[in-house]
């Protein structure tokens, strides 16, 4: 049998036999003025869903959309009300425990990451996953000319072509628009707040859905490249 299927709606019977099994990997972290705190999320599931629906013809195998994890490791958004980060040793051991239950019965599972600051829990524990013999990896939401890494342009873009209702652009703000690489020293050292008031890094004013929609395209085509590459991750 060959498809996919919503593991949160389905019963135990619908279950293939070793299939591929798709986890999104999100956060709950404040995302500027303008954007909720389940974009990164949303957009990991959006990705997800749309993998499961490609990689789920004759010529693949079963597809398992499984529930996003919700909590990531966010630490550096810690000065917004709001965010709720569970740091990188809950999120190592979570995603630890998540493989071993689903390898008694999923084929290959691969995790879709939609936040950057989940990166460093997810390698270690796919790689200590690996270790033990489980079929894991994993893989970002990325594509080329993404340009800014923070409820900015890109970000509220594609979520204006996901979720129009949930963005609230009359609240959209400049926020820091020095490139990433500048921004990450102090990042990583006192956080969002004191870089980005308004905790956007980028420009979202000129968002917009149409450019969303190309956008997420290609972060879901850049997704079933890299889910069709044996050993990524
Ligand atoms: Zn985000």
């Amino acid at each position: 049998m060959t498809g996919s299927i919503d593991l949160s709606a389905s019963v135990w019977p619908d279950v293939p036999s070793r299939p591929l099994v798709l986890v999104p990997v999100g956060s709950t972290e404040q995302h500027g003025p303008h954007l909720p705190f389940d974009t990164d999320t949303r957009i990991a599931t959006a990705v997800a869903a749309g993998v499961a629906d490609r990689l789920a013809a004759p010529i693949d195998s079963s597809v398992v959309l499984a529930p996003a994890i919700a909590y990531g490791a966010s630490g550096e958004h810690q000065g917004f009300p709001g965010t709720a980060s569970i740091g990188h040793t809950a999120l190592h051991l979570t995603i630890v425990e998540l493989v071993r239950s689903l390898s008694t019965w999923a084929g290959r599972i691969l995790l879709i990451n939609g936040h950057g600051g989940n990166v460093a829990s997810i390698s270690d524990a796919v790689a200590q996953m690996r270790d033990e013999q489980h079929d894991v990896s994993w893989i970002p939401c990325t594509a080329e000319h993404m340009t800014d890494s923070h409820a900015g342009l890109d970000e509220t873009s594609v979520m204006l072509f996901l979720a129009p209702h949930v963005v609230q652009m009359h609240l959209a703000e400049v926020g820091n628009v020095r490139p990433l690489v500048e921004l990450l020293p102090s990042l990583t050292t006192v956080g969002v707040r004191p870089v980005s008031p308004n905790g956007v890094l980028g420009n979202p004013l000129l968002a917009s859905a149409a450019r969303g929609a190309i956008l997420f395209g290609a972060l879901v085509d850049s997704a079933v490249i890299r889910a069709r590459c044996p050993g990524q991750g």
